[in-house]
């Protein structure tokens, strides 16, 4: 039985990445398809509404208890290639969130490096030393402890809510996110690409969607919503015009792309990272419907699906581990 007390409300699942025998090697948390199947059968295909109906019963405050709605996050090709045939078969309608940038090549994009740390390392702790040592020799390793002391309470409450990461996980993502600025992380992953004479450039068709996918998408009906232009891991960093100005520009080129019936009307934020100038930026849009990263009620918030920029998801890594 999926539905249990602590989820006997609207949310959605969020999936990432999927990985079969032949196009797409198999990454952290990715899943096949039987497992894709196996988890639409758990929650029971009942249970599972389409984003049109999941978007009308939030707006009409609808107390539906045990339902849920499929998301997409990041506009990965093996999301088209292996989960949408799926969706098909079972008739389901799902939200599918993308970033814009994805359309201007960049050696340095998440999944490019994603791809690499994967198919060209042993495995990810590998990697993950390799980047620790350069990170070490350019800013020295006293420099390095200090901030992991200094962060040290942070780093334990992220560990907290998403203990699906390892140790390393967690040090690479705050080195990452709270130590580089952008152009040192870019440099250090350049300097890992050619330690292992990696070519991006290869890469980027391979793993993200184009415009004819996101068309192919619109016309089966599935919801395509926003998940803001470049993608920041962090963007409660940027101020509120920066904040605007990522979700008009992916408003804008999907726009472009696509043409819907109701327009782009949903967004799930990207790393789960938002606050309250996001929550103003997307009431300007007109946005009808958000959704977090998870099912904590965090952020500030009163209760769950505490606006309906904050509805929980659920991510489908928790749900295997409780079919196991
Ligand atoms: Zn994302």
């Amino acid at each position: 039985m999926y539905f249990n007390n602590k989820n006997k409300f609207l949310h959605g699942v969020m999936f990432h990445h999927f990985h079969d025998k032949n196009n797409f090697i198999k990454t952290q948390g990715s899943i096949n398809s039987d497992q894709l199947v196996k988890i639409i059968k758990y929650i029971g295909r009942e249970n599972i509404i389409n984003a049109n109906e999941f978007i009308n019963n939030i707006l009409n405050k609808k107390k539906v208890e045990k339902k849920v709605c499929l998301t997409f996050d990041d506009a990965l090709k093996c999301q088209e290639n292996i989960a949408l045939p799926i969706l098909e078969d079972f008739k389901i309608k799902a939200f599918f969130f993308i970033y814009t940038d994805i359309f201007k090549y960049n050696p340095h994009n998440i999944e490019i490096v994603r791809h690499f740390r994967h198919a060209f390392y042993k495995n990810i702790n590998e990697f993950y030393k390799d980047f620790i040592s350069i990170v070490k020799s350019k800013l020295g390793r006293k420099e390095i402890s200090n901030f992991f002391i200094f962060n040290k309470e942070k780093i334990l409450k992220f560990r907290k809510k998403f203990p699906i990461y390892t140790k390393y996980d967690v040090e690479f993502r705050f080195i990452r996110d709270h130590l580089l600025n952008n152009f040192e992380y870019n440099n250090i992953i350049s300097e890992l690409y050619l330690s292992k004479n990696f070519k991006p450039k290869k890469y980027h068709k391979h793993l993200l969607m184009n415009k004819e996918s996101l068309q192919k998408l619109n016309k089966l009906n599935h919801e395509i919503g926003l998940h803001s232009h470049s993608h920041p891991t962090k963007i409660i960093n940027f101020n509120y015009q920066k904040q605007h100005k990522e979700y008009l520009t992916n408003f804008k080129l999907l726009k472009k792309i696509i043409k819907t019936k109701y327009g782009i009307r949903s967004m799930s934020h990207p790393c789960g990272s938002y606050d309250n100038n996001t929550l103003k930026v997307l009431k300007k849009m007109n946005i009808l419907l958000g959704f977090k990263e998870s099912m904590l009620i965090d952020n500030n918030m009163k209760k769950i699906n505490n606006s309906k920029f904050e509805i929980a998801r659920v991510d489908h890594s928790s749900i295997i581990k409780s079919m196991n």
